[in-house]
């Protein structure tokens, strides 16, 4: 390994312990406990060799945000860890759905009738059952993905009663100007009522505050890995 490599390495060690002792400060501060909040890492856009750095460190948990890219990355490494958990945590579209149910291990980006539809359809053609989160556009921003609030009860039972989906708790990404303390709490409100006990929400910049308003899985990139590549 060259000596930048191993800098490198040692940088995400560094990193990794540093974000999960702000977890765990900020969980008993607001008297939760760190081992319910899951730290994925969000390694979108970044090289092999940092993921690789992660799975030495003993980290298992992913985060992708396009089926492509993960599938260029990611075969190989499953192959070579047997208990990773590969999370797809960016839009999904129905043509994607048959290779993202093959590749991933939760689906955390479900948002529309037709997309339920035809992943519920492509589940059981593979024979493969997908936990899912329903991801709510808490601030009805135009251009981003999700759920409206008002629509989020309705389309969590269509998914389940009708479509049979595993549902197994609520996504957000809160609009990048405002506060997220509001929209986290928004979020726990939805779930808390439809029966739901999985939050994912928090990223580098605010994950304290997600485990405030009760995160069960901060999907966290640039705060371990460093700044990503251009898209
Ligand atoms: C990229 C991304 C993240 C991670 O963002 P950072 O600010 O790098 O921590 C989290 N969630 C989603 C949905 C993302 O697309």
């Amino acid at each position: 390994m060259t000596s930048e490599a191993l800098k490198k390495e040692g940088e995400i060690a560094r990193n990794f312990d540093d974000i999960k002792s702000r977890i765990e400060k900020v969980a008993v501060k607001w008297e939760r406990s760190a081992a319910d909040v899951d730290l994925i890492a969000v390694s979108k856009r970044q090289p092999v060799a940092l993921i690789q750095a992660a799975l030495t460190l003993g980290h298992r948990h992913f985060g992708e945000n396009r089926v492509q890219e993960a599938q260029e990355k990611w075969p190989a490494l499953k192959e070579q860890y047997s208990d990773i958990e590969l999370h797809l945590i960016g839009p999904l579209q129905t043509n994607k759905a048959k290779d993202a149910v093959l590749l991933f291990d939760i689906i955390q980006t479900v948002d529309r009738p037709k997309l339920a539809r035809v992943l519920a359809k492509e589940m059981a053609a593979a024979g493969r059952e997908i936990p899912v989160y329903v991801q709510v556009n808490t601030g009805k921003e135009p251009q981003k993905a999700g759920v409206f609030p008002e629509d989020t009860d309705g389309f969590i039972k269509e998914c389940r009663d009708d479509l049979g989906l595993n549902v197994i708790g609520l996504m957000c990404i809160p609009p990048v100007e405002e506060q997220p303390a509001p929209h986290f709490a928004l979020l726990a409100k939805i779930a808390a009522r439809n029966g739901l006990s999985r939050l994912s929400m928090g990223m580098s910049a605010d994950f304290e505050t997600a485990v405030q308003f009760g995160a069960t899985s901060v999907r966290v990139g640039t705060a371990l890995f460093g700044t990503r590549s251009d898209p």
